[in-house]
């Protein structure tokens, strides 16, 4: 397990809290956490906070945390969707050893159980309809009434539900339910339906069940068996707690887990489920799952956010019951914070422009030296070529300056980063009025930027040589438009058709050719990036993962 997850959750987390006093006050021996996915899509941020609070505190208390698909829905879980989950929990940092289980582990146990409950009165078959049984469930306002059903002998029940696991029923003629109360205050304990008929496979079991029980009648009951302690989920759960307790009050459980609930993560400008996200794979408003716009563990991988950095993002918001949503600031700044000291420096041009120095000699080429990381003098230097014509930021050089402008101008000098100081002294535009190369002179008495006689120039500017390599750049923004997508009114009507913007004929510093897919990299000044995994020799492409702050982007907006 990841080391820095050891200090996980430090801050606000009152689940520890409970912990600790659960073992001090000695009401359990041990901590037994799980992260419960059920495998109908990709891991997203919200489950990122989820798995590192549950192994987060297994770890820490020397307790175990289980990875349990909660398997209960045939219709619509996938062996990709399996496979993809236990990936992106060892890549962020987890490892379940061998406590895998899925809750179709549990599918004989779990109908024992609920013969268990038609023996003693306490659940019936149910031949309504859906639509009956909704309209004598009552609502908020309006207690429920009981189905006609609902007195049948135990000997019927017991005889009717051997012959829906038999195959004798089609879906939907019958189901079973808990008999609990149909006037109750809360809409759960109205006779919740336990299993329901579905001639469908299943992933694990193949064609041994064709009912199948209820989320809520194996959830609980999966943590009992496997002696779970602290069953932890987001608040939506906190009305089912009731139920849950009902299920072990009434079951010859093993053990009696018990549940907290914590709020879900949101994020600003980010939706975070399940269903909408398999609608814009589907849909193909993105490129799958992994498509680095997409807020899944996957995306955020192909993207270039490190484990750790997650991880540390995960830290840093907390775990309470109060609902919030974090801003995109909020999520940036860990991952920029740990990008700043893990990601080598190097220098790339997004759109160049061609700088011609008329006074270095035609021919010519020097190498310099460039410090690999400012922070860490253990990571080195480099060499880079520098020559005659070499290619700037098109951003890095204004014709009429505006005020503050400390970049490239007409009379102004420039350092260029690691090389010269430059005085710009003329352009060259074409037919329709754009500047296509910008001239200037170089002082041969600054080689490696620094004027002998002591003179200041305020900017610095990158660039790459002749020797620099194209590649495309894909740079990311929200994928909707709204901090709140889908508030005022569907959610997909606020995808944001810019989320993605490429720029073809970047050049990039030749030794950036050669890093790995996915490892992190600082283009000076212009932010964090990684070889995509579709990158190739020949065709490099980079995923920007964030931006470096940019006070200039301040200065402009008039912020100063
Ligand atoms: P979705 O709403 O995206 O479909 P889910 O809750 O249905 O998510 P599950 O696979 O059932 O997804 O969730 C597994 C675990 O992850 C659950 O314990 C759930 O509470 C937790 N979880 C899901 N979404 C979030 C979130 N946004 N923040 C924190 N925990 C989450
Ligand atoms: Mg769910």
């Amino acid at each position: 397990m990841a080391s820095e997850t050891s200090t996980a959750d430090t801050v606000n987390n009152f689940v520890r809290d409970i912990i600790k006093d659960d073992l001090g006050a000695g009401r359990v021996t041990g901590v037994v956490t799980r992260f419960p996915p059920e495998p109908n899509g990709y891991l997203h941020l919200g489950h990122a906070k989820s798995i590192c609070l549950n192994f987060g505190v297994a770890e820490e208390f020397g307790g175990r945390c289980h990875l349990r698909f909660d398997d209960t829905n045939p219709a619509k879980e996938e062996q990709e969707y399996i496979d993809a989950i236990m990936r992106d929990v060892r890549w962020l940092g987890f490892d379940w050893g061998e406590h895998l289980y899925h809750a179709s582990d549990y599918f004989e146990q779990l109908y024992d159980w609920a013969v268990h409950l038609i023996k003693t009165g306490h659940a019936y078959v149910d031949d309504l309809s859906k639509d009956e049984m909704s309209a004598l469930k009552g609502d908020w306002n309006k207690p429920g009434q009981n189905s006609p059903f609902r007195e049948r002998s135990a000997e019927e029940n017991l005889d009717l539900f051997a012959r829906m696991r038999a195959g004798e029923f089609p879906e939907g003629a019958r189901v079973l339910r808990a008999k609990i109360d149909m006037t109750s205050g809360n809409m759960n304990l109205r006779d919740p339906v336990l299993y329901r008929i579905l001639h469908t496979a299943h992933p694990r079991t193949g064609n041994a069940w064709c009912i199948y029980p209820n989320y809520d009648f194996a959830h609980g009951q999966s943590d009992a068996i496997e002696h779970v302690t602290h069953s932890l989920c987001t608040l939506e759960f906190e009305d089912h707690r009731p139920l849950y307790d009902w299920f072990l009050d009434n079951l010859p459980v093993p053990a009696r887990p018990r549940q907290y609930e914590f709020a879900r993560l949101n994020l600003a400008y980010t939706v975070l489920s399940k269903r909408i996200l398999t609608k814009l794979v589907e849909d193909g408003h993105v490129t799958g799952w992994d498509d680095p716009r997409m807020p899944t563990i996957a995306g955020m991988r192909r993207r270039g956010v490190p484990a750790a950095a997650l991880r540390a993002f995960v830290r840093s918001i907390g775990v309470a019951r109060a609902y919030s949503t974090v801003g995109l600031d909020q999520f940036e700044a860990p991952i920029r914070e740990h990008l700043n000291t893990a990601a080598e420096r190097r220098m790339a041009v997004l759109r160049p422009l061609k700088l011609v120095i008329e006074n270095y000699p035609q021919g010519q080429t020097e190498t310099l030296t460039a410090i690999n990381h400012p922070n860490d003098p253990g990571a080195g230097t480099r060499e880079v070529t520098f020559g005659r014509e070499i290619y700037i930021e098109r951003d890095d050089f204004m014709e009429v300056p505006v005020k503050k402008f400390h970049r490239l101008a007409p009379g102004a000098e420039v350092r260029l980063r690691y090389a010269y100081l430059v005085t710009c002294t003329g352009v060259v535009k074409d037919e329709s009025g754009v500047v296509v190369e910008v001239h200037c002179t170089y002082d041969p008495a600054t080689r490696g930027g620094n004027a002998p006689d002591g003179r200041k120039v305020k900017g610095t500017i990158h660039w790459v040589a002749a020797d620099a390599v194209p590649a495309d750049i894909r740079l990311f923004n929200p994928l909707f438009t709204r901090p709140d997508p889908g508030a005022n009114g569907h959610v997909l009507d606020d995808i944001n058709p810019q989320s993605l913007e490429v720029l073809h004929g970047a050049l990039v510093e030749p030794s950036v050719a050669a890093l790995p897919v996915g490892e992190a990299v600082q283009f000076e000044r212009t932010g964090y990036f990684c070889a995509d995994l579709n990158s190739r020799p020949g065709a490099l492409i980079f995923n920007r993962t964030v931006g470096l702050n940019d006070t200039w982007a301040k200065v402009q907006a008039g912020g100063g």
